[in-house]
């Protein structure tokens, strides 16, 4: 069975009393690509008290004063259009979801997915999952259109970032599509390691890992329709929670029933961070950039929770480790947020 390797380091040093104090950091490896998740639980309550959460009020606040003359609410009438050749309405719609260009895009084909025009809501728990799974087919059929139109943009990412520290700059919930003819590095790495995986060890990564998380139950978090969902081993960013198809790669096969169990998921975790005042999140679909490959790679959503909403935050995040060194670094063993997280599975 898949190993998940680690390395525990115990830390000694004289606090400001005086007396010594022992810390126990696990150094936790990401079996397939060796990222490391520096985990030190020792401040515990005290780190999530740091941390401070999203403040009620720059919440409360930001909802009223965001609606006035917010792009993506009032996106039908005067938001941005595809060219005619491209797409002949203009807009591509499905449900009450919307996808027009980025105005400002970082890649030839650069789409804005509003999740639900009429959903001004700030509150990931309000965020509907029949509207994330419009939103996400909605994703799906730009996709096929440009693979349809150039079949050499093969390569996507299909995100979301949920508020400022999220990463928006426009807070009405939305999905963000960039296509284009080169790789995005993190995914085509996932991709390349998932690869060798298969063909050193006849079998798929992500079989083998979901397997071993099911049967140790601890990190396993289960089923929405055919999508499962677990907490990673070694996470690089904070509380971070993978949702996999089972056999399939990329975005471009997803059906109803997968959008469905994508949107099911993402609501149940980001309402999880919502609860503990994690308002803001970040998340990501792995994608295969060509279609058949579910026995190499399976399409994969990664989300993490950002840090809350303040009118001066701290940005825990994003210091020099995760940044630029490439590895997380924790306070909270990911098992005690995945027990968390069971109970609303
Ligand atoms: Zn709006």
């Amino acid at each position: 069975m898949l190993e998940l390797p680690c390395v525990v380091e115990r830390l000694e040093l004289l606090d400001p009393h005086g007396a010594r104090a022992e810390q126990v950091v696990e150094q936790r490896i990401d079996p397939l690509t060796g990222t490391v998740a520096s985990v030190n639980s020792a401040l515990g309550e005290k780190a999530r008290a740091f941390a401070a959460g999203t403040d009620e009020q720059v919440l409360a606040e930001l909802e009223v004063r965001s609606r006035t003359g917010c792009p993506f609410c009032s996106a039908g009438e005067k938001g941005t259009r595809y060219l005619p050749s491209f797409a002949p309405e203009g807009q591509i719609r499905r449900g009450r979801s919307l996808a027009m260009p980025n105005l400002f895009g970082k890649s030839r084909y650069d789409s804005v997915v509003i999740i639900d025009t009429a959903a001004h809501v700030l509150r990931p728990s309000q965020l509907a999952p029949a509207s994330l799974q419009s939103a996400l087919l909605t994703a799906v059929e730009v996709l096929r259109r440009v693979r349809s139109a150039e079949p050499a943009l093969a390569h996507h990412l299909l995100g979301m970032n949920f508020l400022q520290p999220g990463g928006s700059s426009v807070p009405h919930p939305h999905f963000q599509l960039q296509i284009r003819g080169v790789p995005f590095s993190a995914p085509a790495r996932i991709l390349a390691r998932g690869a060798e995986y298969r063909a050193r060890e006849g079998r798929s990564y992500w079989r083998d890992l979901t397997e071993k998380e099911q049967a140790e139950k601890v990190r396993w978090l289960g089923r929405v329709g055919p999508v499962e969902w677990l907490v990673a081993w070694a996470p690089c960013l904070q509380r971070e929670v993978w949702g996999l198809l089972p056999g399939v790669g990329s975005l471009l096969e997803l059906d109803e029933g997968a959008a469905r169990g994508f949107a099911e998921g993402i609501v149940k975790v980001v309402s999880y961070y919502e609860s503990i005042d994690n308002h803001p999140f970040t998340l990501a679909f792995f994608s295969s950039p060509q279609p058949d490959q579910g026995g190499a790679h399976e399409l994969q959503v990664r989300i993490c929770a950002r840090p809350g909403l303040r009118a001066t935050y701290n940005n825990y995040d994003t210091w020099f480790a995760p940044l630029l060194g490439g590895d997380g670094a924790h306070v909270e063993i990911p098992e005690r947020y995945a027990a968390e997280l069971q109970a609303r599975w």
